[in-house]
C-alpha cells in the first residue's frame, strides 16, 4: 500500500476501487479521483449507480418492490449474473 498519490488512469482501475469508495474505504484524495472519472466517464458511472442500486435494494430487502423501477431492476440482475459468471470463472 502506498500513500503517494492516487494514480486512477483507466477505467478498470477506477472500477476496481467502486467498492471501497462505496464503503468509505479510499482516502479523501482517492474518492476525488473516483468521483472526478465518474463525472467524465459515463460507463463507470453507470457501473457506480448499479452497483448504487443493489445496495440500495439491499438495504430495503424487505420493500423490494417500491425501490427500482423494472428498467433499473434489469439493469441490476444484468449486474448480479456478470458477478456470478466471475465468481466462478475463479
Ligand atoms: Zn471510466
Amino acid at each position: 500500500m502506498t500513500t503517494s498519490e492516487p494514480d486512477f488512469e483507466d477505467c478498470s482501475d477506477v472500477l476496481e476501487h467502486l467498492y471501497a469508495f462505496h464503503d468509505h474505504e479510499l482516502t479523501e484524495a482517492e474518492a476525488d479521483h473516483i468521483r472526478e472519472h465518474l463525472m467524465a466517464c459515463e460507463p463507470c458511472l453507470d457501473s457506480f449507480q448499479v452497483e448504487e442500486a443493489l445496495r440500495a435494494l439491499v438495504r430495503k430487502c424487505c420493500n423490494t418492490e417500491a425501490v427500482a423501477s423494472a428498467k433499473l431492476r434489469l439493469r441490476v440482475q444484468a449486474t448480479i449474473t456478470r458477478t456470478v459468471v466471475v465468481t466462478e470463472a475463479e
